[in-house]
């Protein structure tokens, strides 16, 4: 091996162990952001590394695509707000995968047309068919999964008519494109029965043949190579970087090119394939099918690796193929859902009807000013807060941690509710109590809080919905929740509920909470409630 090369991978495994660390940072609130800086850095030096290593043809195109890349990124990054986060991600998926499946297409043309002529093995084709098969459906599955989120698509789940058998035919015509190429797809462009084979078996160019290809419009140039294969011969045009393949057959010679059209046609289809597979979920669901579209971009990106024999492509692929794997498991396990169920059963389609939920609320829910929760608070030993996807809309963590503080300066127990799917992305309510300094040690998982409901004065739920819901207790209810584990906060003594309205949650579906007995609405925006809070409290 090459000094230079030795030196890269090197480097490469440093890169590596940089994505490693960065991830296992990840994985605590405390060092997240250490473990996002350090991944950084290992993409620097793998981009570096890169650009130092290999044959750059261009460097004009490289800045330029990093200045209107890195420009658009920014932009994005500073104009979406933290509750858009979802579909942010899914723009950056969608766009891995499709970078994925154009750059190993290009690596294949580059490939067919010989400037790498003995890289085409099966091994090469096959990861290349497999990685922009991925690529591509992840591409215009997280188009549609951002288009859903973003509101530009129906939310709803969208059911064609025999989609699954559609669904099954169009990844066999996605296997069998991918077979076709693999084993060589050669058009024959002409054949000829005026040249003899006998100078092709010495590896040598028949001048004669250069007229043959003439007379059926190619041009060659004057650097033309011969490799003698098995029954055929490839011939290469070294300055056109262009190799064809030719066949004898009963004294005829066939030529035939080499051609991606194959592949081309394979990337069409899993696109549609994408589209199919995210249309009929429902939005609710979306950002399960989001994590696992990253895992698909992560695989895409191996598969890419394979392609380009790139370590660091193929052990970062790896890392964001399983991560997004293990996050979507996670979040199929916290919504007590199976994956083929998110992924098939189009749930999310029914909303709750007005009658329905008239019927749930009818006379029964009980409203309160925030003066009167001020009073409970005060009389309060042991308040728990259960946040969700409201207090992220109204960015009111600020004030929250102004009442956690105030609260606590009076000696009240003051703890958080952490529901694992709360908000909209996994993580939700930590990153923004994070945000606000809100220590870490106050937040407290389904498991550990749970058991200490029944010891809780009061319980604020600030914009939560569905993580609070008692009808996901029944499993065999038709609910899209069902039998997702819930924090049990109808177990405290009082439940003060902060939202504007009565209005349902991203399942769609109503909520008894509000018209249980210890429960009390206070309506309004989650920040502007709680700073009301906060001065009547201050005014007791
Ligand atoms: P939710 O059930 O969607 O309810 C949020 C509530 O916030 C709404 O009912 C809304 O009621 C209220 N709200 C909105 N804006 C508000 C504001 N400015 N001030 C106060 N309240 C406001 O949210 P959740 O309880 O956090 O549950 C999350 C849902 O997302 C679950 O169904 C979960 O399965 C789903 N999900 C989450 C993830 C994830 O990764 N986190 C993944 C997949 C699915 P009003 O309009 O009446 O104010």
């Amino acid at each position: 091996m090459p000094k230079e090369e030795a030196l890269a991978k090197l480097f490469y495994l440093a890169a590596a162990f940089f994505f490693i660390f960065g991830l296992k940072g990840l994985s605590h609130p405390r060092t997240a952001v250490r473990g996002n800086l350090l991944a950084a850095i290992g993409m620097l030096l793998a981009i570096v590394v890169t650009l130092a290593d290999k044959r750059i043809v261009d460097f004009r195109i490289i800045i330029a695509g990093f200045v209107v890349g890195g420009l658009i990124g920014t932009i994005m990054a500073y104009r979406s707000p933290m509750t858009a986060m979802p579909q942010v991600v899914a723009v950056f998926n969608g766009f891995g995968g499709g970078a994925s499946a154009l750059a190993v297409g290009a690596a294949l043309e580059e490939a067919l047309k010989g400037a790498w002529i003995e890289e085409i093995t099966i091994q090469f084709t096959s990861s290349a068919a497999g990685a922009a098969l991925i690529g591509a459906v992840s591409l215009t599955g997280s188009a549609i999964a951002f288009g859903k989120l973003q509101g530009i698509i129906k939310e709803k789940p969208v059911f064609l008519p025999g989609r699954h058998v559609i669904n099954i035919a169009l990844l066999l015509l996605c296997l069998g494109l991918s077979a076709w190429q693999v084993v060589g797809y050669n058009p024959l462009l002409f054949s000829t029965s005026s040249v003899s084979t006998r100078e092709l078996e010495q590896s040598v160019f028949p001048e004669p043949f250069r007229q043959a290809f003439e007379k059926n419009g190619i041009l060659l140039s004057r650097h033309v190579s011969v490799e003698h294969g098995e029954g055929e011969w490839s011939i290469t045009d070294e300055e056109h970087r262009e190799t064809y393949i030719i066949r004898s057959q009963g004294g005829e010679l066939t030529v035939h090119s080499k051609s991606a059209l194959p592949f081309w046609l394979m990337v069409g289809t899993a696109a549609i394939l994408g589209i199919m597979l995210v249309i009929p979920i429902g939005g609710a669901d979306m950002p399960v099918v989001i994590s696992l579209l990253n895992a698909y971009s992560g695989i895409a990106a191996a598969g890419h690796g394979l392609v380009l024999n790139n370590s660091v492509l193929i052990i970062a692929g790896s890392l964001v193929g399983a991560a997004g794997f293990i996050l979507t498991a996670l979040m199929s396990k916290a919504m007590n859902r199976s994956l083929p169920n998110i992924m098939f059963a189009g749930v999310g389609a029914e909303v709750a009807s007005e009658e329905e939920s008239g019927n749930i609320y009818a006379g029964r829910v009980k409203s309160a000013s925030p003066e009167e929760v001020a009073m409970m608070l005060d009389g309060a030993r042991r308040v728990v807060i259960a946040p969700g996807y409201g207090m992220g809309v109204a960015h009111a963590q600020y004030a929250i941690r102004d009442l956690v503080n105030h609260l606590e300066s009076k000696g009240v127990e003051v703890e958080f509710a952490i529901h694992p799917v709360a908000g909209r992305m996994p993580g939700h309510m930590n990153v923004l109590l994070a945000e606000a300094h809100i220590p870490y040690e106050k937040l407290k998982d389904l498991n550990q809080i749970n058991p200490t409901f029944e010891q809780t004065d009061v319980v604020l739920v600030i914009g939560a919905n569905d993580v609070v819901n008692p009808l996901a207790r029944d499993a065999d209810a038709s609910i899209p929740i069902a039998g997702m584990p819930i924090l049990n906060v109808d177990a405290a003594r009082s439940v003060v509920i902060i939202k504007r309205s009565l209005s349902p949650g991203f399942s769609g579906i109503a909520n008894p909470l509000f018209a249980a007995d210890n429960a009390l609405m206070l309506y309004g925006d989650a920040k502007q409630i709680t700073t009301e809070l906060i001065t009547a409290l201050k005014e007791i």
